[in-house]
């Protein structure tokens, strides 16, 4: 089975895909990672899933990526007396370390750190940004703000701090088990939610050691202002859309999205554009046209994938959010305008041979008109850097190692397939243009391109670009 689209598409599981057969129908419809969101999964559950996705794999024999997303530090209010308060504009409010029940004067705030971290001018917004208080006076843990934004609050609401840099590392303890979890679950990707400093980033790839990939998920202004060190910290980056806008005004987000993806392109790393993509279809079977609209400027931007969040985790329309996403990439890229964007966002090659042999293989592909550019990599870093390329032809990438095929499952315009490492040179170009064939990228009197690393095994030694005639021979083995 093979995509008719570079761009890749994320789809959370929650509630309403939970089966294994939905996970089959999702992956069939276009899901080409599935995201699990650790703040509601314990570690049974988690195994199970995993297991289920990994059925679906071995049915459609196509590696799938699996997204393990740490919930962070996310910060909370107390509970109230009466489950919930009423707090007028105007009128003063206080949040201390006092665990008594809060009504419409305090509340609770259960992180004495964040208590001592806030100054007068800063912003206390809680429940997804809908109240906004400020903070006039700290003081013996206790924090005295005046409510500019007034409303009804209930317990355990969401507390988002924008001006303030949380003394706190990305990571609370529930995440470090959490990721052990996930790791000994056999995930690919880990999602580390508000990170604000690039060594957040090293922790989480510290615990890793490898065995999974980091995405940095960027939803804090702090993250924002120090963008270059965490891009170069991460492995890929995901613009979290849901808190970005409500710890940064609204109307900053899409230009934010914007230099962020531009970012991470021009690092070669995998840029996901996350929440509220097709929001109405957790309630409808039909998208609105700016949710389209939505989706195809991540398309457009070269973004490598775009995410589905509540609308396929317990939306009660998963199957038709994942294909409407899966047709939206389809048509822009067959916009002739898509090439043009995709070509004036392209990032020159750094000076690396890996880079000077990807920006040729493309030259090649592009002046012969292939279809595919094949390449054998063990880490898959070669593989990303042809997809930081963005070639018009597909980026074939064949590995012993199913962790880099399925790794790559996000990256935009790859296909990867498992298979034992080549032998010598005639063997990576035959079993290359064998492969081409099988995944049907390829006929005979085709010519492809291989790229490879000589000798074989050594990472990072990409240094040969072979132009490959494809006959009867490798269709008849294929
Ligand atoms: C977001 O805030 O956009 C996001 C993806 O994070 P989460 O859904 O985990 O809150």
């Amino acid at each position: 089975m093979k995509r008719s689209r570079r761009t890749k598409i994320i789809a959370t599981l929650g509630p309403a895909s939970d089966s294994a057969d939905m996970m089959a129908r999702l992956f069939e419809a276009g899901a080409d990672t599935f995201r699990l969101n650790m703040s509601h999964l314990d570690r049974d559950r988690l195994r199970e899933k995993v297991a289920a996705i990994r059925e679906v794999e071995a049915r459609y024999k196509r590696p799938i990526a699996i997204l393990a997303d740490l919930q962070g530090p996310k910060l909370r209010v107390g509970t109230f007396g009466a489950d919930s308060a009423t707090l007028k504009q105007g009128s003063r409010f206080v949040l201390d370390s006092d665990e008594a029940p809060g009504d419409a004067k305090r509340v609770h705030l259960p992180h004495p750190e964040i208590l001592g971290s806030l100054e007068e001018g800063h912003s206390v917004l809680m429940d997804d940004g809908k109240l906004r208080l400020e903070v006039e006076e700290v003081r013996q843990g206790r924090a005295v703000t005046r409510v500019a934004v007034g409303g009804r609050i209930s317990n355990r609401k969401g507390v988002n701090l924008p001006d303030t840099e949380i003394p706190v590392a990305a990571m609370t303890e529930k995440d470090r088990s959490d990721l052990e979890a996930a790791l000994d679950a056999g995930v690919d990707w880990i999602g580390m939610s508000f990170v604000q400093r690039p060594e957040d980033v090293a922790e989480g790839r510290k615990m890793a050691r490898g065995r999974a990939l980091i995405m940095t998920k960027l939803e804090k202004p702090q993250a924002i202002s120090r963008l270059d060190d965490i891009l170069e910290a991460s492995d890929a980056v995901m613009v979290a859309r849901g808190d970005l806008g409500v710890e940064m005004p609204l109307e900053k987000v899409p230009g934010l999205q914007k230099r962020i993806t531009r970012a991470a392109r021009r690092l070669g790393k995998p840029v996901v554009i996350a929440t509220q993509m097709l929001e109405s279809m957790i309630a409808s079977p039909v998208p609105t046209r700016a949710e389209v609209s939505d989706v195809a400027t991540a398309v457009f931007e070269g973004a490598d994938a775009v995410m589905l969040s509540a609308e396929s985790a317990s939306g009660k329309y998963p199957l038709e959010a994942v294909s409407t996403m899966n047709r939206i990439a389809e048509e822009v890229e067959r916009d002739p305008i898509y090439w043009s964007i995709i070509t004036a966002q392209r990032a020159a090659p750094e000076a690396t041979g890996s880079d000077a042999i990807a920006a040729a293989s493309h030259q090649i592909a592009d002046a012969l008109n292939l279809k595919a550019v094949t390449v054998w990599t063990f880490s898959g870093a070669s593989a990303l850097r042809l997809a930081r390329e963005r070639p018009n032809s597909t980026v074939l990438v064949l590995t012993p190692k199913r962790e880099t095929a399925r790794r790559l499952a996000l990256a935009w315009g790859v296909h990867a397939i498992v298979t034992k490492d080549a032998s010598d040179l005639d063997d990576m170009a035959f079993r290359a243009a064998k492969f081409a064939v099988r995944e049907e990228f390829a006929v005979a009197g085709d010519r492809i391109i291989v790229v490879a690393g000589v000798p074989f095994g050594t990472p990072g030694a990409t240094n040969m670009v072979r132009i490959v005639y494809v006959t009867q021979e490798h269709a008849a083995k294929a």
